[in-house]
């Protein structure tokens, strides 16, 4: 087991290497606690600042707590914890590699084997669409859409970028991006695996502890985007209610309140979606919606989880997705993420666009 392997889990030849000294991944968990210990920092880390943390200094430790972070990652089986785990295995590869591009130096100084853009292009399954030029690299352009189609920023979409002969012509910092989006697709390839009664028994408590993290979760962080198509069947519920003029008990209210100041909307907007509610009068509304976002209250208040909204009644129409989410938030931002750029209109932007119309 090589320091590349460790820096690089993910990497075909990380896997070898540890297939190759044959270890017994439920030994591992039940006997090398540095493992253990190093997995769930992988995943916690994750969760707490999008990185996987520092290396340990035990290369072999390193590595193994890699398939150990996966089969965690497994056994809890949220989609927002998968992708937010393997988004964070890539950028910290990611930032790695930046590193080891610019400072080659000292890495050959420590006499470490390096990865090149070649070697990684190899890894990928890329080096016969990407070529190098005078001015950075040529990427075929269905190699650029497997890997750029869900960046977000409009620099990625395909109308912003020359095309030459069904090539993108890209900066070497621009490939490095795309080789991040291979390795978040490799280490979320397979998840959740299937994992064995004799392991699973025993990471019963670091399956538990992980969901609780997730229930604490601050899920609010990164949401200002209101695609009502894209709302959880509990919150779209009970806005078709709100717009129906339908009354709304307390906690339903609160709900559906917290949930769009949660994700954006500011109390105008909220008191002119209420005001065809016959329960809501508009200075009480803007009262209760002030309160909730913490301008008139100490405290800014998160919608509730689906495990209080199921215990009030207003979990309703559950789909696939719900299977996988503890939170009305997490289940809207796995929806953001996975939808395509057309489908992201903002409702605020459709809004402006029909009164200008008008
Ligand atoms: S499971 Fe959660 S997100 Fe889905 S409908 Fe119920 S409360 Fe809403």
């Amino acid at each position: 087991m090589k320091p590349l392997h460790a820096q690089y889990p993910f990497l075909d030849a990380a896997r070898e290497a540890v297939e190759a000294a044959d270890v017994d991944l439920a030994r591992v968990v039940r006997s090398d606690e540095a493992v253990l210990t190093r997995a769930l920092d992988r995943i916690e880390t994750a969760l707490d600042s999008g990185r996987v943390g520092d290396t340990h200094r035990r290369d072999r430790v390193e590595l193994l707590s890699y398939p150990v972070a996966r089969v965690l990652v497994s056994l809890v089986d949220q989609h927002i914890l998968t992708r937010k785990y393997a988004a964070a295995e890539a950028a910290t590869a990611h930032e790695r590699l930046q590193a080891a591009f610019t400072e080659g130096d000292d890495l050959k100084s420590r006499d470490r084997e390096r990865l090149t853009i070649q070697t990684l292009l190899t890894e990928f399954g890329m080096r016969q669409t990407v070529r190098e030029t005078a001015e950075g690299y040529a990427v075929g352009v269905g190699t650029y859409l497997t890997y750029a189609s869900d960046k977000r920023e409009d620099q990625w979409r395909l109308v912003n970028r020359p095309l030459q002969d069904g090539e993108v012509e890209l900066t070497e910092v621009e490939l490095l991006a795309l080789v991040e989006q291979a390795i978040e697709q490799r280490v979320a390839d397979g998840l959740p695996l299937g994992v064995p009664e004799a392991i699973a028994t025993h990471l019963e408590a670091e399956r538990e502890r992980l969901e609780e993290r997730l229930a604490d979760l601050d899920l609010t962080r990164d949401i200002d985007t209101v695609v009502p198509d894209l709302f959880p069947p509990c919150m779209s519920a009970l806005l078709d209610q709100v717009q129906k003029g339908e009354h709304l008990e307390h906690h339903s209210r609160f709900a559906i309140a917290t949930f769009l100041t949660t994700i954006g909307l500011t109390t105008d907007e909220i008191v002119d979606l209420f005001e065809v509610n016959p329960g809501f009068g508009e200075e009480a509304t803007r009262y209760q919606v002030d309160h909730i976002r913490g301008k008139t209250s100490p405290t800014q208040y998160s919608p509730p989880a689906c495990s209080t909204m199921q215990s009030y009644g207003d979990c309703v129409n559950k789909d696939n997705l719900c299977e996988q989410i503890s939170h009305p938030l997490s289940y809207y931002e796995a929806k953001l993420d996975d939808a395509d750029e057309d489908e992201l209109i903002d409702w605020r932007e459709e809004d402006e666009a029909a009164t200008s119309e008008s």
